[in-house]
């Protein structure tokens, strides 16, 4: 079955959704096109069999980022057990667990020199440890190949399964990233496999167990949110400390999705940056084209020198 066929099947979670008709990009929602960087690393992680949220997500910025050789990796194979309304990735049964795929990411990175790794993965709502084993082999494994790069980890909620903090800290990453995606209103439309309360839960407990690590969380504009929701959010992930937001356009990937409700100008994206930054995160990072890995080493290094100059203060 091709993915477009996959895509036009509808899961049983998102069979409520009606179909939403995909509106016009303004000019400033564009992804820059293929280079020869592309290319090379695109065969890096085809020659290894790995897959990237890049690809899965259908990103828009893939050109830019593959170009310089970032791509963020998606571990735990391409199928998730969650159907969320914005997600361009199958959801199904996925397979089992592919041991070798922490070391073939660990030979990527090696091979494309990167400085900074993303990893994410599809929610494994069936594995008991709902995959936090895999992100600590990654981690183990770059960390023995490449051990100056830097490594941030975009998890699921992991449903509160039991001993996954303790799993994760067994090999710390420098970025604990976990994505709020929306406002709570929204969640049993647009994440209905998720609480709201969980994924603030996860990211305090994270930053209470390892306050020397980083802690960063993102969302999307565009699903039906108020501009009022999203200051919110911002209040609520400051109070679970965390350091660094991330908040970018939601693109509907196909009219089976969750319906685009309205772009934000870059005017806009930036006064919501202000905001961000009044309410106290060490960083932000908010612009149409803004995803969560997005950047992400530019913005890792930046997020260490806000931190040494808010402690220089105190
Ligand atoms: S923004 Fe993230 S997901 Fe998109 S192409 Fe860049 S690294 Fe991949």
């Amino acid at each position: 079955m091709s993915k477009l066929d996959v895509a036009l099947l509808r899961h049983p979670e998102k069979r409520s959704i009606s179909d939403a008709p995909l509106l016009a990009r303004p000019s400033w929602i564009r992804g820059k096109s293929p280079t020869r960087s592309y290319s090379e690393t695109r065969s890096v992680l085809r020659k290894r069999a790995l897959t990237t949220v890049c690809e899965e997500a259908a990103c828009p910025n893939i050109g830019e980022c593959w170009a310089k050789k970032h791509a963020t990796f998606m571990i735990l194979g391409a199928v998730c057990t969650r159907a969320c309304a914005f997600c361009n990735v199958e959801t199904g049964k996925p397979k089992g667990i592919d041991l070798g795929e922490p070391y073939r990411i660990a030979s990527a990175v090696k091979e494309l020199g990167l400085a900074h790794v993303v990893i994410t993965s599809v929610d494994r709502d069936d594995l008991e440890d709902g995959g936090a084993k895999q992100f600590r082999a990654c981690v183990l494994a770059i960390r023995s190949s490449t051990p100056q790069a830097t490594i941030e980890i975009l998890t699921p909620d992991f449903r509160n399964k039991p001993d996954v903090i303790d799993i994760l800290l067994q090999a710390p990453a420098d970025v604990f990233n976990h994505n709020i995606e929306t406002v709570p209103r929204l969640y049993p439309k647009i994440r209905p496999g998720a609480r709201y309360f969980t994924s603030l839960e996860l990211l305090a407990q994270m930053k209470k167990r390892n306050s020397q690590g980083f802690t960063k969380s993102g969302m999307m504009l565009g699903l039906g949110e108020s501009n009022e929701e999203v200051l919110q959010v911002m209040d609520d992930l400051r109070a679970a400390d965390v350091d660094f937001i991330t908040i970018g356009q939601y693109l509907q990937p196909t009219p089976r999705h969750a319906g685009l409700q309205r772009y934000v100008s870059p005017a806009g994206f930036a006064r919501f940056a202000d905001i961000a930054k009044a309410k106290g995160f060490l960083m932000v990072a908010s612009s149409p084209m803004t995803r969560s890995s997005y950047h992400a080493g530019d913005d890792f290094r930046a997020l260490k020198i806000a931190r040494e100059q808010a402690q220089a203060q105190n």
